[in-house]
């Protein structure tokens, strides 16, 4: 017997565009399998046409875009960085890694994102950088962020991973700090299984930047003819990724845009569906401020107590539903106790983390499957009120 409610349904499944493998066999028959092949330079192109940067690299993850940006800004032992504690571990490790202590600061109840009012309590004579995270694709406060790393000359590094096409007050997220750094994991909108890139903001940098990413060799230059010889003249490591990467994502950019609505449009039917359980009082949903664009990376309710929120999470995947939450708070996990401390109070994290809970969300989600985990949330809530009555 076919059991509809008994099909599961994942949390994420990966988008193909149509012409990946095809890009993968022009990319063989061209014969260039290497870094920096006719493919990468399109999505190099490609990103610094449609996102406005002065520079696109594309790098092996987003951990790697952080990490160039770590070498990038000189950060050295004893330096401090200053970022949310509710992210992704590579946003911190990547600092660790050059002798660096990531300096925790609350999150903002609405949004989950730095809380720019508390930075600047954060900030000694050892700080070299802010690093401000677009949970959810939602913009960080990058007017006010901007305007505190100029008063106390802090490079700013956007942890732009989840944030691609997302933009605040017209201007795209990754493009606004001297770095951004995005993924195109599996995860994310715009994929190639694993991947990133580091958008160079500044000129100032570019060279540099494409140095640390060629071993610490000026290769980039004497493939352009304008050094005789390539050699080492930097510190740096192998980030640039394979050509075969670059065919692959480079059909997933050619469809950006169609991507990026189908999933906005599945964001909206969630967040219109779930609208009068948000009336009630049980749930909260995402916030966006006025000003700003999300990219429908991402579709998270915040649940009343962390209790809920392993029971909803309990009663979906009992129908069938893949949900999932994150993520541990750094300042709590064993590797961020040993390495980094926080500023202030992490009361807002602490309490957040417990509760926020992501819905399933990919492209390729109907109307059907939207309807589908919004009537097992209603029905989850219908049960725990006539359980709560039943007492
Ligand atoms: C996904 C993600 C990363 C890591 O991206 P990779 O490409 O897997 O290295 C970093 N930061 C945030 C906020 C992320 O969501």
């Amino acid at each position: 017997m076919k059991n509809e409610s008994l099909v599961r349904m994942p949390f994420n499944k990966p988008f193909i565009a149509g012409k990946e493998l095809y890009n993968i066999a022009q990319a063989v028959i061209n014969g260039h399998l290497a870094g920096d092949g006719p493919f990468t330079k399109q999505c190099h192109a490609w990103l610094e046409k449609r996102l406005g940067c002065s520079k696109a690299l594309l790098v092996h993850s987003c951990t790697a875009a952080l990490e160039m940006a770590a070498m990038l800004c000189d950060i050295g032992s004893g330096d401090e960085v200053i970022m949310p504690s509710f992210t992704f571990v590579s946003t911190a490790n990547a600092f660790v890694l050059r002798g660096a202590v990531p300096v925790f600061v609350d999150i903002r109840p609405d949004n989950l994102n730095l809380d720019d009012k508390k930075i600047e309590q954060a900030i000694t004579s050892k700080t070299k950088a802010v690093v401000p995270v677009h949970y959810a694709g939602v913009p960080c406060e990058m007017d006010a962020i901007m305007r505190i790393a100029d008063v106390h000359d802090l490079f700013v590094v956007e942890d732009a991973a989840q944030a691609l096409f997302s933009s605040y007050k017209g201007r795209l997220l990754g493009t606004i700090g001297h770095f951004g750094c995005l993924s195109f994991h599996e995860t994310k909108n715009i994929i190639s299984g694993e991947g990133g890139a580091l958008l160079v903001n500044d000129k100032r940098f570019v060279e540099r930047a494409e140095i640390i990413r060629e071993k610490g060799t000026n290769r980039s230059r004497f493939f352009r003819g304008e050094v005789d010889k390539y050699t080492w003249v930097d510190i740096g490591s192998s980030y640039l990724p394979s050509e075969l990467i670059g065919a692959f994502l480079y059909a997933q950019m050619e469809n950006a845009s169609t991507i990026i609505s189908a999933r906005r449009r599945i964001f909206e039917r969630y967040y219109n569906l779930l609208r009068p359980l948000e009336d009630e009082g049980v749930l909260r949903l995402p916030f966006v401020e006025s000003e700003c664009a999300g990219n429908g990376h991402m579709f998270y309710i915040v649940m009343r107590s962390l209790d809920e929120r392993t029971s909803l999470l309990e009663h979906l995947k009992k129908e069938g539903i893949l949900a999932v939450f994150h993520y541990v708070p750094l300042h709590s996990s064993p590797a961020g106790r040993k390495y980094c401390r926080a500023s202030g109070s992490m009361e807002v994290t602490d309490d957040l983390s417990g509760r926020v809970l992501r819905l399933p969300m990919y492209y390729e989600m109907g109307e059907d499957d939207i309807h589908r985990v919004v009537e097992s949330i209603k029905r989850y809530f219908r049960i725990m009120r006539e359980k709560s009555h039943v007492l």
